[in-house]
């Protein structure tokens, strides 16, 4: 066993901390990171870059479809699956090179292989011992599976990446991000998708409005919603089928049963108590404001620490802790109000600031604008998809708490709304903006008229 000594050691090669040994090596620090699996985490390997590959290659199916309505014969369409999953595939080890290329240059040192804490300075990764001053997790997480009879059979989002082929027939149990966004693309490369969740509604944490309507899209582009329903079992039925059933007492035969129920923080193998590291019954370490867990030269950031599983979130973690450590300057604290956030759903989904429950939860006296309607581009396309948009306003200051919409280009929309709900903008402010037009995102700043008194 040979020892290395560092003044950061780094415990994850995802989105969260590859920034922070970026950042900290940056800073002058003498940087290490280790890493199982391909570097990039989740984001680039099984989560955010590939599915929406997947998600573009769903929508060039509407195009093509949504194309006719504009004069365009396109003739015989034929989609092969192969040739998606093998282009994503050269796509993310392009992305994996790019890594390891950023974090050679930044002069980190790799160290490929799976890493366990051997007590509070010292962290064991294969054959290696290596010790450090500071150590940051960043190990993210994986999804869980339901405990449920035939859960073998079962796959999870990381599978989805790699199918052998495309099922005819799919059953997604779970309405989260994962749940939607799949169902979304499935549907979109021709698969026929079947969606069960256990609420009365999909994506919890969602505008009210935004989440009706959603639930009314999915329904209405051909996802069998199947709500207030748990899956109580799969059976295989043979090779190519299987048999999921519920507590509503019915069964539902399919190619592939997707369980996007959540995910788990990665600490298995990792032994954090022999770093006296605590965690929560779910496994996420637990830590302060600044990200240090219990054994305070410590630190976590991302997916195995915090609530909010988004990369930018753990960009921003990680990077925040490095500018901590070791930029010598007093460095800014996280700011977990108004995330923007987008489900690449279809319509996209996309939210800024609080939700109209939320405001009125925290005690505004609410007033909302919102604008449905048809986005010029499907006027002529064929294609029966609607635009929701709403703003949620502080009827005292003015103050615009939120911005919900769903409908086409909602994230790329969104993302610039989010700057202005960040600067504290009124709704005065919204309406003195000249829209560009034509646009959906012109309705923003032109919703004139509240909705009509509502319930509060
Ligand atoms: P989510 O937490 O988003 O959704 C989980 C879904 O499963 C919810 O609808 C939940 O219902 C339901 N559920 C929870 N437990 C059970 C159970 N025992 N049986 C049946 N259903 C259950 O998790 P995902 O797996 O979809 O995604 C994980 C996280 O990854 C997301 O929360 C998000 O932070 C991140 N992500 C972000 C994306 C993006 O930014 N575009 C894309 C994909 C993932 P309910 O909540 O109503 O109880």
């Amino acid at each position: 066993m040979s020892d290395e000594h560092f003044d950061f050691f780094v415990i994850g090669g995802g989105s969260g901390g590859v920034r922070a040994a970026r950042i900290a090596a940056g800073h002058g620090a003498k940087v290490g990171l280790a890493e199982a699996n391909r570097l990039g985490g989740t984001c680039v390997n099984l989560g955010c870059i590939p599915k929406k590959l997947f998600a573009y290659a769903a929508d060039y199916g509407l195009h093509l479809q949504d194309a006719r309505g504009y004069g365009w014969r396109t003739g015989h369409r034929a989609f092969d699956w192969k040739t998606l999953r093998d282009a994503k595939d050269r796509e993310i080890a392009r992305l994996n090179g790019i890594y390891e290329t950023m974090l050679k240059n930044a002069g980190v040192a790799l160290h490929n292989g799976h890493a366990r804490f051997v007590d509070t300075h010292s962290v064991a990764v294969g054959e290696q011992n290596v010790t450090a001053d500071t150590i940051l997790v960043a190990t993210g997480g994986h999804p869980r599976l339901p405990d449920i009879p035939g859960r073998e059979h079962l796959v999870t989002s990381d599978d989805m990446f790699c199918l052998a082929e495309l099922p005819d027939s799919i059953v997604i149990v779970g309405g989260g991000y994962i749940g939607v966004e799949f169902a979304r693309i499935m549907l979109g490369l021709g698969v026929r998708v079947t969606l069960i969740h256990h609420g009365d509604m999909v994506l919890r944490g969602f505008d009210m409005d935004i989440r009706r309507f959603v639930c009314k899209e999915l329904a209405s582009h051909g996802v069998e919603l199947i709500l207030n329903t748990e899956m109580t079992g799969v059976r295989r039925v043979d090779e190519r089928s299987l048999t999921v059933e519920t507590d509503a007492g019915r069964a539902h035969t399919c190619g592939l049963v997707l369980a996007a129920i959540g995910r788990r923080p990665n600490i298995n193998g990792l032994d954090p108590d022999a770093a006296n590291v605590e965690t929560n019954a779910e496994g996420h370490i637990l830590v302060d404001e600044n990200h240090a867990t219990s054994a305070r030269h410590i630190y976590a950031v991302g997916d195995v620490s915090s609530a909010l599983q988004l990369t930018p979130v753990a960009l921003a973690e990680g990077h925040m802790v490095a500018d901590m450590l070791f930029s010598g300057k007093p460095s800014r604290q996280m700011d977990y109000d108004c995330i923007p956030t987008a489900v690449f759903s279809n319509p996209p989904i996309s939210a800024a600031g609080l939700t109209e429950e939320q405001a009125r939860a925290r005690g505004y006296d609410v007033e909302t604008y919102s604008s449905r309607f048809t986005p010029l581009k499907h006027t002529i396309s064929g294609r029966d998809e609607r635009t929701l948009m709403k703003l949620v306003v502080d009827r005292k200051t003015h103050r615009v708490l939120g911005c919900h919409m769903a409908g086409l280009d909602a994230p790329e929309i969104m993302q610039g709304f989010a700057v202005a709900l960040r600067l504290g903008a009124t709704k005065d402010d919204f309406d003195r903006t000249i829209g560009i037009h034509p646009t959906s995102a012109e309705e923003f700043v032109t919703m004139r008229t509240p909705d009509a008194k509502r319930k509060p």
